[in-house]
């Protein structure tokens, strides 16, 4: 792969010099006066991020499976029920990871492309007047296949039953990406890695944790000792922190809340925006099953028959050296995926959107070259950021 060139996986995702800087640090005694304030400055940015007024941010050395890992562990015990949706990779994954820990999952089943399935959840939840539901899990962005699911719609539905289940959410490919807001929406357990939105290297599970899901830890039975959230409250670190993550994650969100979130959010989607034109443009289709459901952070784009997306990629990365996404699970080989969170531009777009063509042709796609382009310029061209147009 060339270094020159951007990804266009939805994670790990292109990582601005300045935050690769910034956790280049020399070796720091985190036990020394330097940390707590390096430390504190991480936790303070990614509560403003995910929109947390209250509660606890907790961070590990991981990836985001292990903030699904915790963010369970902490909260639950075993045989406990809880309800989750199957309708990705993903969303499947933490089903597993459920299960494998002992809970008894309640699993509502829908096809790849479709989101949290909302009304169902929501007659569930009704019927559940014993509360033996402890749990909702919800998936907010199935990076597998570009869908985002609708969290607060999730929340009105536990509130409208009067349901008292923890809220865990997943939002590894959705947090700083896209509009997160953990204690408006009423999250417990909102669940990240460090390697998407935040455009650091991966080794960082990054957990918001509610009041109300720091009362569920002290009867939770799940064994967990790597991560025990009490340790991390009493200690602040158990044991060696990543401490030059923890500074880059600072700087990153320095960089977020300078940019604005809302010029965050609203840049993801005009770039995503732009990326669905291309695909329209190619006669192609997102795998997402509706528009309300398409993701700012990556788009998966169904292939026409015989074509083996997962070929494709590989295709791309051999001759143009440019990576995009393969296809996972149920839909491998028949999508792929263009990533476009975290450090992307319009410009890095319009390459990705080029470069996908080139390698769409060369397998025989019939996309005629520039097509995609010319509709995400157009877009772009007519579609300028509220910045841009003010100082304009
Ligand atoms: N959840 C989602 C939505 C993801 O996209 C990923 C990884 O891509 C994960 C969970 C797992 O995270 P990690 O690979 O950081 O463990």
């Amino acid at each position: 792969m060339s270094a020159q060139n951007p990804v266009f996986i939805p994670g790990p995702t292109n990582m601005p010099e300045s935050i690769r800087k910034a956790c280049d640090i020399p070796t720091m005694d985190h036990r020394s006066a330097a940390f707590p304030p390096l430390f504190e400055r991480a936790k303070s940015g990614v509560r403003k991020v995910i929109g947390m007024t209250e509660g606890e941010v907790i961070l590990f050395p991981a990836s985001g499976t292990g903030g699904w890992e915790a963010a369970i562990t902490n909260t639950l015990s075993p045989g406990d029920k809880v309800l989750a949706a199957k309708h990705g990779m993903f969303s499947l994954k933490w089903v597993d990871l459920c299960q494998r820990h002992g809970l008894d999952v309640q699993v509502v089943a829908r096809p790849w492309g479709e989101g949290a399935p909302v009304e169902t959840f929501a007659e569930i939840l009704a019927a559940d007047s014993a509360h033996e539901i402890k749990a909702v899990l919800v998936t907010h962005n199935e990076t597998a296949t570009g869908v985002t699911s609708d969290v607060a719609a999730v929340r009105a539905a536990l509130d409208a039953a009067g349901h008292p289940a923890l809220l865990m959410v997943d939002g590894v490919s959705s947090i700083a990406s896209i509009d997160f807001r953990m204690t408006e929406w009423g999250v417990d357990l909102a669940v990240t890695g460090s390697q998407k939105g935040f455009m650091l290297p991966v080794g960082l599970a990054i957990v918001g944790v509610s009041p109300k899901a720091l009362a569920a830890m002290e009867g939770a039975r799940l064994s967990r000792c790597f991560f025990d959230f009490r340790d991390m409250i009493k200690l602040g670190t158990p044991y060696t922190p990543a401490v030059g993550l923890m500074n880059g994650l600072g700087f990153a969100c320095d960089m977020l809340l300078e940019e604005g979130l809302e010029n965050v959010f609203a840049r993801h989607h005009r770039i995503a925006e732009g990326v669905r034109r291309a695909v329209a443009a190619w006669g192609l289709t997102p795998c997402a099953a509706t528009p309300q459901l398409y993701s700012d952070t990556v788009t998966a784009i169904v292939l026409p028959e015989g074509v083996d997306g997962n070929a494709l990629v590989r295709h791309a990365a051999k001759s143009y050296d440019v990576a995009f996404g393969a296809g996972l699970g149920e839909v491998a080989g028949k999508v792929f995926r263009i990533g476009h969170l975290g450090m992307m531009t319009d410009v890095m777009a319009l390459a990705g959107i080029a470069t996908a063509e080139m390698a769409m042709a060369d397998m025989g796609v019939p996309v005629a070259l520039g097509s995609g382009v010319a509709a995400a310029q157009d877009y772009y061209r007519n579609n300028k950021p509220a910045q841009v147009r003010a100082a304009a």
